[in-house]
């Protein structure tokens, strides 16, 4: 029978090494990082974040999609949603005739046009127990590039339910990683779940968990938040904290004594451990960036630029950060400077639109700090610098030789 299950790889980086290395690489990323992060030329000076880009679970799910390609040549090769939140990345795969399987805004994916004889890729994010069910019902190759920091938040998960815990996640309900983390609660029966955004909807579950008030309001206010039948009396009373991968972990870190504040004021201190677990799940690729960055803006910089995906958690957060200290401009490409015009074309922190911007870059010698989520490949990085040069009408080819 054949192996319709892959999660470890095929064996064939010699074989992909050289496509990854053209779509991906880069020289002028290459040459900063052998210049100490810092590079000038003319009067701008770039500064870039000692960790940025590509984490290790974006790197394997890249690698192993590029290695199912080479794997499974004739076969038509599908994936769920998008591999990462980098349209550079996904638009690649598209080229190579992976097609990218959509869900509507609130509803589920269409699996209708996948037959037993089709492989299906599964993103670095995982995909929720429902979806994984309907696949392997339809009985096509699934090559699982679910990244292991995922699986253990997903496990930590599991035993919270397993427990009789509820587990509340600290996350964007609607980000795939969330409702793919969520769904483990099904794998046991009574399993519940419930999505805080933020501190301020936190402080709604903890003022219900410390005074009571109004089960149907909660229910009404967590809407698309929480497992079906979720009952605030019964199911708030033993919580297990958990996070999306990639939130900001200062926040994560408050929710949670926030909650265990919550529960000691109800239950006591002698009985906590009947009703508050915790366990930080933020990856370490994540924290690894978000100290890089927070160093690089202790220094003076004029402005900042942050590159990823409009839709990537990490890199929207890296744009939070950075936006409390420096003039940040998130960009989703390179191309979104254009250094004919002199304008950027950026994301601003907490917008939801594209703005564009004529003469952004302050005139004089100027620092520009620089930094890139955990789905953004490195040689949108150069690109971008080059065309930040550019703009001020200098080049990188010296430094390039
Ligand atoms: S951000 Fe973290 S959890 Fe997400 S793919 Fe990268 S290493 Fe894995």
């Amino acid at each position: 029978m054949e192996q319709t299950y892959f999660r470890r790889g095929f064996g064939l980086k010699s074989a992909i090494e050289g496509a990854l290395a053209t779509d991906y690489h880069s020289r002028v990323v290459d040459a900063v990082r052998a210049h100490g992060y810092v590079l000038t030329v003319g009067d701008v000076t770039f500064k870039l974040a000692r960790e940025f880009g590509f984490c290790y679970g974006v790197d394997r799910a890249v690698e192993y999609a590029y290695e199912t390609r080479t794997k499974f040549p004739g076969r038509r090769l599908f994936l769920v949603g998008e591999i990462i939140h980098n349209p550079h990345v996904n638009a690649k795969l598209r080229d190579m005739g992976v097609e990218c399987l959509h869900r509507p805004e609130g509803g589920e994916f269409d699996f209708g046009s996948v037959t037993p004889n089709d492989v299906v890729i599964l993103p670095a994010f995982g995909v929720t127990a429902q979806d994984l069910n309907r696949l392997q019902t339809i009985g096509c190759v699934l090559v699982d590039t679910t990244c292991g920091s995922v699986l253990n938040v997903w496990k930590r998960v599991e035993s919270y339910a397993r427990d009789g815990f509820t587990a509340l996640i600290h996350g964007k309900y609607y980000h795939e990683e969330t409702k793919a983390t969520a769904s483990q609660v099904s794998k046991y029966s009574g399993g519940k779940y419930l999505v805080v955004r933020d501190m301020a909807e936190a402080r709604l579950v903890c003022g219900y968990i410390e005074s009571g008030g109004d089960a149907a309001d909660v229910v009404r206010q967590f809407a698309d938040k929480l497992s079906p039948g979720f009952d605030p009396e019964r199911d708030l009373a033993r919580l297990g904290v958990a996070n999306q991968t990639t939130m900001l972990s200062n926040e994560s870190l408050a929710i949670a004594a926030e909650v265990r504040s919550s529960m000691a004021k109800r239950y006591g201190e002698g009985a906590l451990s009947e009703h508050f677990r915790n366990f930080d799940t933020i990856c370490s690729a994540t924290q690894d960036r978000q100290d890089a960055v927070n160093k690089l803006i202790a220094e003076p910089l004029h402005v900042m630029v942050v590159i990823g995906g409009y839709n990537s958690s990490n890199t929207t957060h890296l744009a939070a950060m950075c936006q409390e200290r420096v003039p940040t401009y998130h960009i989703e490409d390179a191309a979104c400077i254009d250094p004919v015009a002199g304008s950027i074309s950026f994301r601003p922190v907490g917008a939801h639109e594209e703005t564009r911007k004529k003469a952004w870059l302050p005139e004089g010698p100027i620092t520009v700090g620089v930094t890139a989520g955990a789905s953004t490949p490195n040689n949108k990085v150069g690109e971008t610098l080059e065309r930040i040069a550019a703009t001020r009408g200098v080049s990188l080819g010296a430094v390039l030789g």
